[in-house]
């Protein structure tokens, strides 16, 4: 079967998921009224401010500006959230003014015209693919709403077999990272990030205090295939599970000579941003890294998911920093993939919702309506 055929068949889940009708969904005594009358969207600034400071090897940061998406129509409101980035060129101030177009482009619609909704909204928003991600999940979240179902359920994923999440530990000095080390004793898996001056002697300082499996992301931090292979033989000997994004993603064709000696999977984070990249992977990395912020919300991620499986990729669900709407958003699709790295709002001090709950390194799927979160 040809790659575009297998494609097409693999978005076909997704696809018939996010346009299932009200009557569909709704069993007897379902909110009738949900869906007529007009809908009102904005887009309001979520301040996070970060329990530590986050230096990865483009970076640091001690807060993050997110904007929250508000969906409201038949006295329902679903929730979105955008987590723009600056790798990709998105601000709080490109995606408000994406906002402002995708919002124009979509009056009118109802939100069970929901590809409706994602393809206008992809078409206005350009780069700044977390505005599509965060009007993606206020879909979800108000139609879970308005059927009284958690969009996991809505989505057919089956329970029981959520992977266990990493918990990062950022980069800072010894003493304090082997102190971030203690403080995620609850969570079994850590992520690491590496591609910074310095990296053997971070890495030693956390392996010094835990024997715990640690997968790492060099952000595109290593600049040549020489360079590159030389780390990853060197973290192979520390125990590591697989390594993110090696190279930048403009020396992807690069990645081919790295695959070929790595003797840890590779997974694609940068190099990968929407369904359509996934196909061009083949050969250069072992796994994709899929982000909601990146990819334009849950329907694609779970295309993406769908897609990755089909090519024979181990399948990886990251996050930004974000609040509980994000990763819950995240956590609906979560059992479709095989690793996650959904730890954004357990760094966040002030998480402006509630309603997910971890256990061992495990995010319970919520039982409540929609997304399953609530403004605190
Ligand atoms: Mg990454």
């Amino acid at each position: 079967m040809d790659l575009t055929r297998r494609t097409l068949l693999a978005s076909t889940g997704a696809l018939a998921a996010a346009s299932l009708a009200p009557d569909v969904l709704a069993g007897p005594g379902a909110p009738a009224a949900a869906g007529s009358g007009p809908v009102d969207l904005e887009l309001v600034p979520m301040q996070l401010k970060l329990r530590h400071t986050w230096t990865i090897s483009r970076n640091s940061s001690n807060e993050k500006k997110n904007g929250l998406v508000k969906l409201t129509a038949g006295g329902i409101t679903g929730y979105g959230e955008s987590a723009a980035n600056v790798r990709y060129s998105q601000s709080w101030e490109s995606g408000e003014a994406a906002f402002a177009k995708v919002k124009a482009a979509v009056a009118g619609l109802s939100p069970w015209e929901h590809l409706a909704w994602l393809e206008r909204a992809e078409a206005e928003a350009g780069k700044d693919s977390d505005i599509v991600a965060a009007v993606d999940m206020a879909l979800w979240d108000w139609k879970g709403k308005a059927v009284g179902q958690p969009v996991h359920r809505l989505l057919g994923i089956p329970s029981g077999r959520m992977p266990v999440t990493t918990f990062s530990i950022g980069i800072d000095t010894a003493e304090v990272m082997q102190q971030k080390v203690k403080e995620a004793a609850p969570y079994p898996r850590l992520k690491v990030k590496v591609g910074l001056p310095g990296d053997e002697a971070n890495v030693k300082a956390i392996r010094a205090v835990t024997d715990k499996p640690i997968r790492v992301d060099a952000n595109e931090g290593w600049k040549t295939v020489a360079e590159a292979v030389e780390r990853i033989n060197w973290l192979k000997t520390q125990g590591i599970e697989f390594v993110e994004q090696p190279l930048p993603a403009a020396m992807d064709a690069d990645m081919k000579a790295i695959h070929a000696k790595s003797p840890l999977p590779l997974v694609a984070d940068e190099s990968v941003l929407h369904p359509a990249d996934v196909p061009k992977l083949v050969g250069l990395f072992d796994g994709i890294n899929v982000k909601l912020a990146k990819c334009g919300g849950i329907t694609r991620a779970y295309e993406m998911a769908a897609i990755g499986r089909a090519l024979g990729f181990k399948l990886m669900l990251g996050c930004m920093i974000e609040s509980s709407v994000g990763i819950a958003a995240a956590i609906a699709v979560a059992p479709l993939y095989d690793w996650l790295d959904l730890d954004g709002n357990l760094l966040v001090a002030n998480d402006p919702f509630k309603g997910l709950s971890i256990k061992d390194g495990v995010w319970a799927l919520p039982d409540g309506p929609g997304l399953g979160v609530v403004p605190v």
